[in-house]
C-alpha cells in the first residue's frame, strides 16, 4: 500500500517536472498571420510561374508540366508570340496556364519537368478559399512577383531552436 502511494507520488512529481520544463521553455506558437512563418528553402508550397530578368515568361506552353502531373491538375493551352505581341522568348507562350490546387500533390514533377524552369514551387503555404472555384489558380495569379509577407525562409544551416516532440533538438542539414 505505502509502496504504490509513493510510486504515484514519484510519478506526480515527474509529470509536474516535465510540466515545470516546458513551462519556463520559449513559446513556439507563431502568431500567424502577423508574424511571419520561418519555412526552410526545401519546403514546397505554392507554384509561381517565373520571368526572365527582362520581365518575359519563361513559360513556352509546351505543357510538359501538366503531362508529367500524377493528379492532371495543370491546364495549358499554348499561342504563337508576334513581333507586336510577344511574351516569351520563344515561337509560342501559355496564353492559358491553370493549376487546381485542390487537386495538386505538391509532388514537384511539374518543375521537373519543365525545361525553362519556368514553373517552381516556392514556399507559399496560405492556401485557403472560401471559394472552390478561387482554388484553379490562373496564369495571372500565378506569375511573378509574388513575395508574401508571412513567410520568410530559414537558412538549412540554422539550428532547430523550438523543441520538438518527444525528441531533443534537431539539426538540420543542408
Ligand atoms: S506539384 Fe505535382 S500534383 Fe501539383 S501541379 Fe505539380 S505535378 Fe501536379
Ligand atoms: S511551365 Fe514549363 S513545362 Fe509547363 S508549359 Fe510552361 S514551359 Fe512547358
Amino acid at each position: 500500500m505505502i509502496k504504490d502511494v509513493l510510486k504515484g507520488v514519484v510519478q506526480i512529481a515527474r509529470a509536474m517536472g516535465v510540466t515545470l520544463k516546458y513551462f519556463f521553455a520559449r513559446p513556439v506558437t507563431n502568431e500567424f498571420p502577423n508574424e511571419p512563418v520561418a519555412v526552410y528553402p526545401r519546403f514546397r508550397g505554392r507554384h509561381v510561374l517565373k520571368r526572365y530578368d527582362n520581365g518575359l515568361e519563361r513559360c513556352i506552353g509546351c505543357s510538359l508540366c501538366a503531362a508529367a502531373c500524377p493528379t492532371d491538375c495543370i491546364y495549358v493551352e499554348a499561342a504563337e508570340n508576334t513581333d507586336e505581341e510577344r511574351y516569351s522568348p520563344g515561337e509560342r507562350y501559355a496564353k492559358v496556364y491553370e493549376i487546381n490546387m485542390l487537386r495538386c500533390i505538391f509532388c514537384g514533377y511539374c518543375e521537373e519537368a519543365c525545361p525553362t524552369e519556368a514553373i517552381v514551387l516556392e514556399h507559399d503555404f496560405a492556401l485557403a478559399e472560401y471559394n472552390r472555384w478561387d482554388a484553379v489558380y490562373t496564369k495571372e495569379r500565378l506569375l511573378e512577383p509574388h513575395a508574401p509577407s508571412h513567410i520568410v525562409v530559414r537558412s538549412d544551416e540554422v539550428f532547430l531552436d523550438v523543441p520538438t516532440w518527444g525528441k531533443t533538438n534537431v539539426k538540420s542539414k543542408a
